[in-house]
C-alpha cells in the first residue's frame, strides 16, 4: 500500500462510518467499475437491470440484483421511482448513478433525498445551475470564468438571433442549451445559412431534450478540448486533479482521451485549474465534477461546460494520480472531507483511454449490434514494484484489474480494461454500443502508446464491426503519435484513417482455407475424405477442390489441390504448398517457405482475420445454399442497422412492385427507405411504428406474385 492509499483508507476508516449498501443504478463497464470499488470497500452493493439485461455482467459484478423493467432506457434505468423502489428494497442507503441516464437528473437527486437516500453526486442545486449551458454561463459570467463569446440569453427570437449572430461573425456554433452528445449543434457559416440551421437546431434540440432553446457562440477554429477534473467536499474544500485532453473526436464525441495534456505548460496547468475550482465553488458543488474548456491555439480558455458526474474517461486521471476516483466519491457523499489536499496531489507518467465501439467507422460510425460471439481483450498489466512512484501506479491496477496477471518488476506500463461485457453477450440497440474502454499508462507518452498500440493488437472481436482497426490508425497517424491534437485532427486526416479496404493477401486467405478444412474436419466430414484432414494424408492421386469466396464485393476462388501428400493453394495469383497447426482461433501457418500466426475466428460462413491491426472478413459461398440463400434473401426484408421505425407504407396482403418504399426507418439521426426488392405480395409485416428494431432483424416477409416470376 502506498501513503497516498493509506491516507484515503485511514480516513475512509476512521472519520467516516461508510455505506454498508448500495445501489448502483446503471448498467455495462461503469456498474461493473462501481462495483469493483465497493468490493474493496468492504460495501455491497445492488444492480438493477432490464429484460435485456438479465444475464449480463454488472448483474454478476454486484451482490443482488432488482428487475426494473423492459429493455428500452425510459421503461427501467430512466425510471425514477422504479428505482428508488428497488434502493428502498434493498435496504441500499445511496445511490450511484455512474454516467449518463439519470446522473445528471436534478428531479431523480429530488427523489432520493425524499426518499432518504443519499446521492452520490452533487448537491441538487449545483445540477440545476450547471444542467442549461445557458444558464451556467450566466452564472460563470458573473464569477469572472472566461467564455466563449456568443450569446445564451432568454430571447430566443429568430430576427434576434440572427442579428446576434451577425454581431459574433461567422462562423457561429448553434447549440442546444439543454443539450448533450453533441445532439442539435450546427455550425453556420454565413448569415444565408442562419435561419435554416436554427430551425434544424431546435427542431433537434426539442425532439431529444424536449427543449429547443439554443444558445450561439463564436465557432472556434481548430480549438482543443481539455477538461479539469475537480473533487469538493461538504466543508468547502475544493481542488482539482489536473486535466484530460479530448480533443480526438468524431461528430463532436471523444474517441481518445489522454492525460495529462501534452505540451501544457505548468502555469496553463494552474490557471485552468484553478478556473474550474472557481467554477465549481460559484455552484457549491460537492463529490467529482468536470469543467470543460475550450481551448483556442495560443492557449486562450473558455468555459464550456460543467459534467456534474464522474466521466467516462475518469480512469485516465486515476492512472496519473494514483487515486481511485469512485472511492473518493463514496467517502465524500458518506460526509468525508477531501482525503488530499491540492499539494499532495501529482502527476505520474501519461495514461491514454481509447473507447472500443460496436460500430462501422466506414458507414459514419454507424452504431452495430449483434452478438459477441468471439472476445479477447489484451492481457491486464500492471507493474509491481516496491517504490512508491511505482506502486503509485499499481495501486490502481490492483484495485481495479479483475483477475489480473502479475507480469515483472520491470514492465513498462500498464494496460486496463474496463468492460461491462463478456464473450456471447449482445450489445443490444437500446443502450450505448460500448464494449469495453482500453486504458495504457507509460512513463512517457510514447510508452504510453506502444502500449496502447500493443495493446489494440490484442483486442479481437468477431461477429460485429468494432473502431479497433480505425484506431489503430489513429494512434499511429502522425498528428496524434506527435500531439499535434485538436478537433480537427480526423476530418483532417480523412485519408490515412479512412483508407480503401486493404486488398486481400494470400496469407489471409490460406489463414481461411485452413479453417474452412479444420471447420470441415471437425464437423466429421468423412473421415476418408483428404480435404479433411489438415496434415498427414498421403496418396499417389491429385485430387482437385474449389473453393469460392466473397470479399467485399470480390469473387475469390481458391484451388486446393493434394499431390503426393501435401496440400497446395493457388490463388491470387500465387502457388505455394500449405501447412497449419492450430489451437482454436490461433493459426501456425506454413505457406510456401513463410512461417506466420493468424488468428481466424469462423461463425457460420463468415471468417474473420485478425493480422498486423488489420481486420478482414470473408464470407465461404457453398454453391447450393447460397442459390436458396440468396432466394430467401428477396422475400424478406431485413433492418440494415440498429433504429426505430418511423413509417409503414405497406399493407398486409399488399401487391407491390420492385422499388417501391414499404417502411421507414431512422437511425442515427438520418432517415432510410427500404423498398421492395422485388415484386410480391406483402406476407407479414414484423414491427408497427414506433418500435426499436436491432440490425438484421426481418422487417417485412414478401411472398412471389405471378408477374414476379
Ligand atoms: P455536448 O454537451 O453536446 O457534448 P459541448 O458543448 O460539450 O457539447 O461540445 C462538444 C464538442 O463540440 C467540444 O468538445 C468541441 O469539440 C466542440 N465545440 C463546442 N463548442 C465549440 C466552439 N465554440 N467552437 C468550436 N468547437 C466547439
Amino acid at each position: 500500500m502506498t501513503q497516498l492509499s493509506t491516507d484515503l483508507s485511514t480516513s475512509l476508516a476512521g472519520q467516516v462510518r461508510l455505506f454498508k449498501k448500495i445501489l448502483i443504478a446503471n448498467r455495462g463497464e461503469i456498474a461493473c467499475r462501481v462495483a469493483r470499488t465497493c468490493k474493496q470497500l468492504g460495501i455491497q452493493t445492488v444492480a438493477v437491470y432490464s429484460d435485456a439485461d438479465a444475464d449480463a455482467q454488472h448483474v454478476m459484478a454486484c451482490d443482488e440484483a432488482i428487475y426494473i423493467g423492459a429493455a428500452p432506457a425510459k421503461e427501467s434505468y430512466l425510471c425514477i421511482d422504479r428505482i428508488i423502489s428497488a434502493a428502498s428494497a434493498s435496504g441500499a442507503q445511496a445511490i450511484h448513478p455512474g454516467y449518463g441516464f439519470l446522473s445528471e437528473n436534478a428531479d431523480f437527486a429530488q427523489a432520493c433525498f425524499d426518499a432518504g437516500i443519499v446521492f452520490i453526486g452533487p448537491p441538487i442545486d449545483a445540477i440545476r445551475a450547471m444542467g442549461s449551458k445557458s444558464a451556467a454561463k450566466t452564472l460563470m459570467e458573473k464569477s469572472g470564468i472566461p467564455l466563449v463569446p456568443g450569446y445564451h440569453g432568454e430571447n430566443q427570437d429568430a430576427d434576434f438571433l440572427q442579428q446576434q449572430a451577425d454581431r459574433i461573425g461567422y462562423p457561429v456554433l448553434l447549440k442546444a442549451s439543454a443539450g448533450g452528445g453533441g445532439k442539435g449543434m450546427r455550425i453556420v457559416n454565413g448569415g444565408a445559412e442562419f435561419k435554416e440551421a436554427l430551425n434544424a437546431c431546435q427542431r433537434e434540440a426539442k425532439n431529444s431534450f424536449g427543449n429547443a432553446h439554443v444558445l450561439l457562440e463564436k465557432y472556434l477554429e481548430r480549438p482543443r478540448h481539455i477538461e479539469v477534473q475537480i473533487f469538493a467536499d461538504q466543508y468547502g474544500q475544493c481542488i482539482y486533479l489536473f486535466e484530460r485532453d479530448c480533443s480526438v473526436q468524431r461528430r463532436h464525441q471523444k474517441v481518445l482521451e489522454e492525460a495529462p495534456a501534452p505540451g501544457m505548460s505548468e502555469t496553463q496547468r494552474e490557471a485552468m485549474g484553478k478556473a474550474a475550482v472557481a467554477a465549481a465553488v460559484a455552484v457549491a458543488y460537492v463529490g467529482a465534477g468536470t469543467v470543460e474548456f475550450i481551448v483556442n491555439q495560443d492557449g486562450a480558455f473558455y468555459f464550456m461546460e460543467m459534467n456534474t458526474r464522474l466521466q467516462v474517461e475518469h480512469p485516465v486521471t486515476e492512472l496519473i494520480t494514483g487515486q481511485d476516483l469512485v472511492a473518493w466519491q463514496l467517502h465524500i457523499a458518506a460526509g468525508g472531507a477531501l482525503p488530499l489536499r491540492q499539494e499532495q496531489l501529482s502527476i505520474y507518467g501519461h495514461a491514454l483511454e481509447a473507447r472500443i465501439y460496436a460500430e462501422n467507422p466506414d458507414k459514419d460510425f454507424l452504431p452495430a449490434t449483434g452478438t459477441l460471439y468471439y472476445l479477447h481483450m489484451p492481457q491486464i498489466r500492471w507493474r509491481v514494484s516496491d517504490g512508491r512512484r511505482d506502486a503509485h501506479v499499481s495501486d490502481v491496477g490492483e484495485n481495479l484489474a479483475q483477475g489480473s496477471d502479475i507480469l515483472s518488476m520491470r514492465e513498462p506500463y500498464a494496460v486496463r480494461i474496463d468492460s461491462g461485457v463478456a464473450q456471447g453477450d449482445t450489445i443490444s440497440p437500446f443502450y450505448d454500443p460500448m464494449i469495453a474502454k482500453l486504458i495504457v499508462w507509460g512513463a512517457t507518452r510514447d510508452q504510453a502508446l506502444i502500449a496502447m498500440r500493443r495493446a489494440l493488437s490484442e483486442f479481437h472481436v468477431a461477429g460485429l464491426s468494432t473502431n479497433i482497426a480505425f484506431l489503430a490508425r489513429l494512434i499511429d497517424c502522425p498528428d496524434f503519435s506527435q500531439a499535434r491534437l485538436d478537433t480537427g485532427l480526423i476530418a483532417r486526416n480523412h485519408t490515412i484513417l479512412f483508407p480503401a479496404p486493404a486488398p486481400l493477401t494470400y496469407s489471409v486467405l490460406a489463414g481461411v482455407v485452413a479453417s474452412v478444412l479444420t471447420q470441415e474436419r471437425a464437423n466429421f466430414m468423412s473421415p476418408l475424405s483428404p480435404w479433411g484432414q489438415a496434415d498427414g494424408w498421403r496418396s499417389a492421386e491429385v485430387y482437385q477442390r474449389v473453393l469460392h469466396f466473397m470479399y467485399g464485393t470480390e469473387n475469390i476462388i481458391a484451388t486446393l489441390s493434394y499431390q503426393r501428400g501435401r496440400l497446395y493453394l493457388e490463388a491470387l495469383g500465387r502457388y505455394t504448398s500449405l501447412h497449419w497447426e492450430n489451437t482454436q482461433t490461433c493459426y501456425r501457418l506454413q505457406v510456401g517457405e513463410h512461417i506466420m500466426t493468424l488468428n481466424v475466428f469462423a461463425q457460420e460462413d463468415q471468417f474473420e482475420v485478425y493480422v498486423d491491426n488489420q481486420h478482414f472478413i470473408l464470407h465461404y459461398i457453398d454453391p447450393l445454399a447460397h442459390n436458396k440463400k440468396s432466394e430467401q434473401a428477396q422475400d424478406t426484408l431485413i433492418s440494415p442497422m440498429p433504429g426505430k421505425i418511423i413509417a409503414i407504407h405497406a399493407q398486409h396482403g399488399q401487391t407491390v412492385t420492385k422499388g417501391m418504399p414499404l417502411l421507414v426507418m431512422e437511425a442515427m439521426k438520418m432517415e432510410h427507405t427500404i423498398a421492395a426488392p422485388r415484386n410480391g405480395v406483402i406476407d407479414a409485416i414484423h414491427y408497427v411504428t414506433g418500435e426499436q428494431v436491432a440490425e438484421g432483424v426481418q422487417l417485412l416477409s414478401l411472398v412471389a406474385s405471378d408477374e414476379s416470376c
